[in-house]
């Protein structure tokens, strides 16, 4: 049986660290690709345009949508971000997952489209932690570090609608928590019904 991709929309408060997990994941295991969006925020130091995202103008962004060329796209913290369509549907095809670290309104927008697509949420192991790591960043000032964490604290309204959260306390043991859960899912009942079926053909043909 031909292993189908699937989408992983994988979301979490900014500072959680799921830039670092998802890295560490590709990396470990090459059955995952990594989607790169679209923004029209700056470029971080150290950032590279095609690398953590390809770093766009908000004409160029609004050409992209018009064009059809993107699968979801938000606003966030005053910018634009969006994943490219013809990365995600090709790997699909080749029958490799592809990972979409994305915020919530994306990741709403991903259930809607592809049904099999499974959600995953990193949490903090708590509140003050979380507002330890983005200040420790030192790459953004303290409005913009107010603002994320405005952000958070409406996006936390938000988590019932993943599959699944992961806590990333300790980043190893996260990396393989997440690993598992992607291979669970692709065991799932429903992302199988092909294969249910095939079975179930054959044993009806060999008792007939
Ligand atoms: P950052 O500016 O910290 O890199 O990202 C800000 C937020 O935008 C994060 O929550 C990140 O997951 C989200 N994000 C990044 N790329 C995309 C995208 O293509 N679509 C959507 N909807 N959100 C994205």
């Amino acid at each position: 049986m031909k292993r189908k991709g699937i989408i992983i929309v994988v979301s979490g408060f900014s500072g959680v660290g799921k830039g670092t997990i998802m890295k560490s994941l590709t990396s470990r295991y090459d059955q995952y690709a990594l989607s790169i969006s679209a923004t029209t925020r700056d470029p971080r130091p150290g950032e590279e345009n095609g690398r953590e995202y390809f770093f766009v103008s908000n004409e160029e962004f609004e050409k992209l949508i018009k064009e059809d060329g993107l699968i979801e796209y938000a606003g966030y913290v005053g910018h634009y971000y969006g994943t490219p369509r013809k990365f995600v549907e090709d790997k699909l095809n080749d029958g490799i997952d592809v990972i979409l670290e994305i915020e919530l309104q994306g990741a709403l927008q991903i259930k809607k489209q592809y049904k099999d697509a499974m959600l995953l949420f990193v949490m903090p192991p708590s509140a003050e932690e979380l507002e330890k790591r983005l200040t420790g960043r030192g790459t953004e000032d303290l409005d913009v570090i107010r603002k994320r964490l405005a952000r958070a604290n409406e996006e936390a309204v938000g988590i019932e609608n993943y599959d699944y959260i992961v806590i990333n306390d300790d980043l190893d043991e996260c990396v393989e928590q997440v690993h598992s859960i992607i291979g669970a899912a692709h065991m799932s009942s429903d992302r199988n019904q092909e294969f249910i079926d095939t079975i179930r053909k054959e044993l009806n043909d060999l008792v007939k």
